[in-house]
């Protein structure tokens, strides 16, 4: 990206100081940044000191053979003992770990006390299926308690989880269970989404089938469906778990010991097996879910509305919150059931102070209107999260007004599953946010924006977002490939993290997420960010949601396209709609922007965690064979596209 980008820039002028009583109380205050800064080993030595270690590390970080990081060197410890019975014995077993909430009315209160009992009860079952250290188990489960209680089970044996999406199909299941090799897989009859029993047993019957080397399907129930049953490999999670004894003794593992392997979203290609180890990735979660968020553990109440099947699942529902002794809400369905004010109900019941979630989520409730969460009081909260896509500003400002009140400061996360934890984002008593910027790498954190040739960008500039030191939490290695590690992230700027992402930054030095790397247009030899001009169809009263991609055309090199949902109030737009956001975008960014082509359309191709598949809209706008479709949320999603497309011609 050259200087060209800097024609296109929104001028965003908004800025919104943190809340004085937030900013007083807050966690982390300014002097954080210099701190780190100044002696980034000791702060994050610092940082380690707020986990329970069997045997303390000798070397903070050895990063003799870069990209091999290793962090806390001779360290011990036990995830699970650090995520439940440090804090029941600290006395807080009866704190609240989960309100959880079914979806069909349905709730579970669960105390540190009861996971802690649960949890050895699972360990000691999987031992009794002869899972060890080392071993791997896939976990294919609804938002239930009982996920979160197998994750800690596996942790606790050192044996690494994988979870896989409860919504992927049967041929995704088997090919993560290939690729990390898993013996036993841990599941349910079903879950409810949508008003209904979703089955899972069947996927994972047809999963199994391809996959020799599983022993054991451990199957809790759920909705009670019926499901084939095979005897030799099958078990029921109630027989094997509730009779086990509720103690065991949990062991120290070295801190470089494999936690997990969680595969990536999938929105620029095939899933990448991404591997955290123990100790720096729950040093990293801890930190920044302690920081980011400013948690109270004795007073705030958490929700973070991902999937546990996602990376944010894992380090900001079970890893982070939990070491930190967290009360939080975890739900089951869908936001929609059984009618669209569903969160909001929840926020309102537990009085939720602190609620993370998606733009993808935030656009769908504007498209649905603002008198929906005008029903509920949403005044417990004080501190909201967005994170999986850069917050179009005027998604930010419809969060700010509509669900924390212009009284919530908002931080825009940015990170990655290969990143383990948040790596820039505002500090909520600290920064003055600015919609649609991510702002600065948190203390600890060195990010930058390079050129083509691995300078950093002046600020006003676009370039290529990179992290410049390790970090804790970072991903050790591709699952049995560590070339493709070294390939994909590391031979770009050597020596430098390569995310993948482009970004820009302002005159202040903030950081703009402008989108994936792959994804940015050149048009008439200007390269433009689909980021801004999506934001910039974002902010047109009639638009919900957009996604932009650049196909190739003759005259220009490639021609902007655009597909857009509409807010339900502006009904299906009139004729002139078309005309109207082209010279809008025309208006906002300038002529160059502006798009050859846009199509109105009722939903977009989005991954499981809700992001924007712009490489399939890519193939549609070149009429080309769609790509990968495997982590589709909803793979009828493109045909309708298709043939809006070709009546549109
Ligand atoms: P794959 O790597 O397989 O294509 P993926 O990158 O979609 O999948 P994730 O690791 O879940 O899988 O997503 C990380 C990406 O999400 C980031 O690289 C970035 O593009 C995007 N992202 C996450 N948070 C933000 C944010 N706050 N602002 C902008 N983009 C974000
Ligand atoms: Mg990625």
């Amino acid at each position: 990206m050259t200087d060209q980008t800097l024609s296109n820039l929104l001028h965003e002028e908004r800025r919104f100081e943190p809340p004085e009583d937030l900013a007083a109380h807050a966690n982390l205050k300014a002097d954080a940044y210099e701190r780190a800064a100044s002696d980034r080993l000791g702060f994050w030595e610092e940082q380690a000191g707020r986990l329970d270690w069997a045997e303390r590390w000798d070397t903070v970080l050895d990063w003799d053979n870069p990209p091999f990081a290793k962090w806390f060197v001779g360290g011990k410890l036990n995830a699970s003992y650090n995520c439940v019975d440090r804090h029941v014995e600290a006395g807080r077993g009866d704190r609240v770990a989960f309100h959880w909430v079914g979806e069909p009315g349905d709730s579970r209160t669960i105390t540190y006390a009861d996971l802690q009992e649960e949890v050895c009860k699972a360990a000691n079952a999987l031992v009794e299926l002869g899972v060890e250290s080392g071993d791997r188990v896939a976990i294919y489960m609804p938002m239930i308690p009982e996920t979160v209680v197998a994750m800690l089970a596996c942790a606790r044996l050192g044996a690494p989880h994988t979870v896989v999406f409860g919504g992927f199909s049967a041929d995704a299941l088997a090919g993560r269970i290939q690729d990390c090799d898993a013996r036993v897989v841990i599941t349910s009859d079903g879950g409810y989404r949508r008003g209904a029993p979703s089955a899972l047993k069947p996927a994972v019957d047809e999963a199994v089938s391809r996959c020799p080397d599983v022993r054991n399907v451990v199957v809790v129930r759920r909705t009670g469906q019926d499901i084939a049953w095979n005897d030799e490999v099958d078990v029921w999670w109630h027989d094997v778990v509730d009779r086990q004894s509720s103690t065991h003794e949990p062991e120290a593992f070295d801190s470089e010991h494999p936690l997990y392997v969680m595969y990536t979203s999938g929105t620029t290609g095939k899933p990448k097996g991404i591997l955290h180890t123990t100790g720096g990735y729950l040093v990293g979660a801890s930190y920044t879910h302690w920081a980011v968020f400013d948690l109270k553990p004795e007073t705030d109440v958490y929700w973070c509305t991902a999937d546990i099947g996602w990376v944010t699942g894992h380090s900001y529902i079970v890893y982070g919150p939990l070491a930190n002794g967290t009360t939080s809400v975890m739900y089951e369905g869908t936001p929609d059931t059984p009618h669209k004010g569903r969160w909001w109900e929840i926020i309102a019941e537990h009085e939720v102070t602190t609620f993370y979630t998606a733009p993808t989520a935030i656009r769908t409730f504007m498209k649905w209107g603002n008198e929906i969460p005008e029903k509920h009081d949403l005044s417990s909260l004080r501190l909201l999260g967005s994170v999986g896509e850069s917050i179009n500003p005027e998604a930010y400002m419809w969060y700010r007004e509509h669900i924390g009140g212009n009284r919530c400061p908002i931080v825009d996360t940015w990170w990655q599953t290969e990143t383990g934890m948040i790596m820039v984002s505002p500090l909520p008593g600290v920064t003055a946010g600015k919609p649609g910027s991510a702002m600065t790498a948190i203390p600890g954190v060195s990010a930058d924006v390079l050129d083509d040739t691995g300078e950093p960008v002046p600020n006003g500039s676009g370039g290529y977002l990179v992290l410049t030191e390790p970090w804790p939490a970072m991903l050790r290695t591709l699952w049995g490939d560590d070339q493709r590690f070294k390939d994909t992230y590391w031979s770009r700027f050597p020596g430098r993290y390569f995310a993948g992402d482009g970004a820009k930054k302002d005159e202040d030095g903030d950081i703009w997420l402008l989108g994936r790397v792959d994804d940015v247009m050149n048009v008439s030899g200007h390269r433009l960010s689909t980021t801004e001009i999506e934001s910039a169809l974002v902010s047109h009263p009639k638009v919900a949601e957009a996604a932009v991609v650049g196909a190739a055309d003759e005259t220009t090199g490639q021609a902007v396209c655009a597909f857009v949902i509409l807010r339900e109030s502006a009904g299906d737009g009139g004729d002139e709609i078309v005309k109207e956001l082209r010279n809008h975008v025309a208006h906002e960014i300038g002529a160059i922007a502006k798009p050859r082509q846009i199509m109105v359309v009722q939903e977009l191709p989005k991954t499981r965690s809700g992001k924007i598949m712009r490489r399939l809209l890519r193939d549609v706008a070149e009429k080309r064979e769609v790509g990968d479709v495997t982590t589709l949320a909803d793979s009828t999603v493109m045909s309708l596209i298709q043939q809006g497309l070709s009546s549109d011609k």
